[in-house]
């Protein structure tokens, strides 16, 4: 993967919304949530190499599925297929959340 820059509209540290708050590197733009702002997780990220941001990345997708799974683990089922609505939106949000999660997590020791 590689870092989503000049994207006023999601975040590039844990692709959720962000909040017009952004880091510069040259003439590029890494736009933050509000989260990430607060916790310098963007700043930090846009000061690391391309390499381990990427390393990251698979670090937090492996953290997000981790999650993701016991989430269907405790309902008993990992037919996706079979969950009611609102049990595959949970799902869904878990996913997103615990990448960020995952990410931030990463950077603050990369700091
Ligand atoms: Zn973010």
């Amino acid at each position: 993967m590689t870092r989503p820059l000049d994207n006023p509209g999601s975040c590039f540290v844990c692709r959720r919304s962000a909040s017009g708050f952004g880091v510069h590197r040259g003439e590029q733009v890494g736009w933050m949530c509000l989260t990430c702002r607060d916790t310098r997780s963007g700043v930090i990220a846009m000061s690391i190499l391309t390499q381990t941001f990427d390393q990251y990345e698979r670090d937090a997708l492996i953290y997000a599925g981790n999650e993701a799974g016991e989430y269907l683990d405790s309902l008993g089922t990992t037919d996706l297929s079979a969950l009611p609505p609102e049990n595959y939106q949970r799902f869904l949000e878990i996913v997103v959340n615990s990448f960020g999660e995952g990410m931030r997590h990463s950077l603050k020791d990369a700091a």
